[in-house]
């Protein structure tokens, strides 16, 4: 018998369990009780906001940051708000 695994919230530990889940093709469901992903960052932090850690220590798996992003990350070029960004 086939197990469906619960994921409760949408923040980045629950996006980063359901990135390693699909990737090994193992069934979940994921609950969140607000209408967005990562609602922390997109309705309770501000807008000047960057995260405190360097960009090697935010990225979701199997999601790593461009050369490109600033070592400390804007609130919109996090890996939560790109995960929201491609749908
Ligand atoms: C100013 C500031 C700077 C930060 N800088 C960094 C940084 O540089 N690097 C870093 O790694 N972290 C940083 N953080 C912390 C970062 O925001 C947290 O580490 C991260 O949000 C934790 O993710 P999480 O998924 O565990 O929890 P959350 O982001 O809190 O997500 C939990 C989700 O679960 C949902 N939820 C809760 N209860 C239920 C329920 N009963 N049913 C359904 N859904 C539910 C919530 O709505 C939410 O979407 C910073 C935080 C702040 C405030």
């Amino acid at each position: 018998m086939e197990s469906l695994v619960v994921i409760v919230g949408a923040g980045p530990s629950g996006l980063a369990v359901t990135a390693c889940l699909f990737l090994l093709s193992v069934p979940f469901v994921i609950l969140e009780k607000e209408d967005c992903v990562a609602s922390l960052r997109r309705k309770r932090s501000y807008d000047r906001l960057k995260l405190h850690l360097t960009k090697q220590y935010c990225a979701l798996p199997h999601m790593p940051h461009p050369a490109t992003t600033p070592t400390f990350i804007p609130r919109e070029q996090t890996s939560t708000a790109t995960w929201h960004a491609s749908g």
